[in-house]
């Protein structure tokens, strides 16, 4: 995959509700013939528009667009944009790593976690989430690439980790999550992805209650067709729909 630069043409920058709908539409569409292609319902698939970077103006032009759950990898970042939009009618997905100092702002205000890779996370996040009376969706991120720079646990801690999860009573385990290898190889990518699958249907046949609906959080601007065709009930999609982003992605997934 290579690096974007802002304004290139492969994902141009949507300023307007129209370019916001086109980019949708585009991608809804891509959405939908990778899953015929395998067989699937499209509508088994949730498009999860990602607006990391993206400054608020224009957040707000794409709420305005029909959007209404958004991803943000950093939680101060959604936070100061969850109150920058508070008289718009939208939530908060977190998709990055979390320190456990930052439990508290994103049992304040999250819809959705999914880079659960910790159990001290899980605890920071269900203490401040029982103090403020909520509940949390959660996915559990997995290291499906065996890459030192991805966060997310390795796949053989999984079934331990999710048979310590019902303790925290604040949060709903929906299902799985992983980034697949930065490479321009499908193949390889397309291994990552069937790993998470792989996971998830053996969590299934051992431990059905533990995993909730058994979702799949995967699949990015630049491989969210080879996800669905792999299974993904959610694709995390920032650029296709934004435009371009000036920096790489290794900022947003530093060394673990
Ligand atoms: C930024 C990000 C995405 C979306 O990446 P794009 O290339 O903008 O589609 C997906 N998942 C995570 C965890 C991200 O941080």
């Amino acid at each position: 995959m290579e690096e974007s630069i802002e304004g290139d043409d492969r994902y141009p920058t949507a300023f307007t509700v129209e370019d916001f709908r086109h980019n949708i539409a585009g991608v809804q569409a891509r959405i939908s013939a990778a899953a015929r292609r395998v067989g699937r319902s499209p509508e088994d698939v949730t498009l999860l528009p990602v607006s990391k970077t993206v400054p608020t103006d224009r957040v707000r032009v794409a709420i305005q667009s029909g959007m209404r759950l958004l991803g943000e990898n950093k939680v101060q970042e959604a936070v100061r944009k969850n109150g920058e939009t508070a008289d718009l009618d939208v939530s908060w997905s977190i998709i990055g790593h979390l320190q456990t100092n930052k439990a508290r702002d994103v049992a304040a205000f999250a819809t959705e976690f999914q880079a659960l890779d910790r159990l001290r996370v899980a605890e920071a996040l269900d203490r401040r989430l029982q103090a403020a009376g909520r509940s949390l969706d959660v996915f559990v991120q997995v290291n499906t690439s065996a890459e030192d720079s991805k966060f997310g646990m390795p796949p053989e801690e999984l079934p331990a980790f999710l048979e310590a999860m019902p303790s925290y009573e604040t949060l709903r385990v929906r299902g799985l999550m992983t980034l697949a290898i930065l490479t321009p190889d499908d193949a390889r990518v397309r291994e990552c992805f069937s790993l998470l699958r792989t996971l998830r249907d053996q969590a299934r046949e051992d431990a059905p209650d533990l995993i909730g609906a058994g979702e799949l959080s995967m699949g990015m601007s630049g491989d969210y067709e080879i996800a669905v065709e792999e299974g993904a009930t959610c694709v995390r999609v920032g650029q296709a729909i934004f435009g371009a982003r000036a920096l790489p992605d290794s900022y947003y997934w530093p060394e673990g």
